[in-house]
């Protein structure tokens, strides 16, 4: 799909999970890694905790697991904010893929994602 997508298509089930850890880990950021499978968002690795403080996420590539279903990332915001800050927007055009943002107060609409050159994407919930 590379640059060209203009979707995000995650299962319910994961988006519903991610919310949860968000709110378990408030008021600390989290962040995690997505995979997919057939073109949808199934699962989350959540990274190592205690790389994340309540101001910034920071994620570094040797932490990345070798893992081709791995097509993007989610973090937590504890704050309403949805726009991704400098320091997400250059870790999105290095990662490339696909990121979600979540952020306070983690409920259903709290979710917004965004491509790897800082494009926002329509999130489609998959049943
Ligand atoms: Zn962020």
């Amino acid at each position: 799909m590379g640059e060209s997508i203009k979707e995000v298509r995650i299962s319910r089930e994961l988006l519903e999970y991610i919310l949860d850890v968000a709110r378990d880990f408030y008021p600390n950021e989290f962040a995690g890694f997505l995979r997919e499978e057939n073109g949808v968002f199934e699962e989350v690795l959540i990274a190592p905790a205690g790389h994340f403080g309540s101001s910034s996420v920071f994620f570094n590539t040797w932490m990345l697991p070798h893992d081709e279903t791995i097509k993007g990332t989610v973090h937590s915001h504890p704050v309403p904010v949805a726009t991704p800050s400098e320091a997400d927007l250059s870790f999105f055009s290095k990662f490339g893929g696909v990121h979600l943002i979540v952020y306070w107060p983690f409920d259903e609409d709290s979710v917004v994602a965004y491509s790897s050159s800082g494009e926002r994407l329509r999130i489609v919930v998959v049943d």
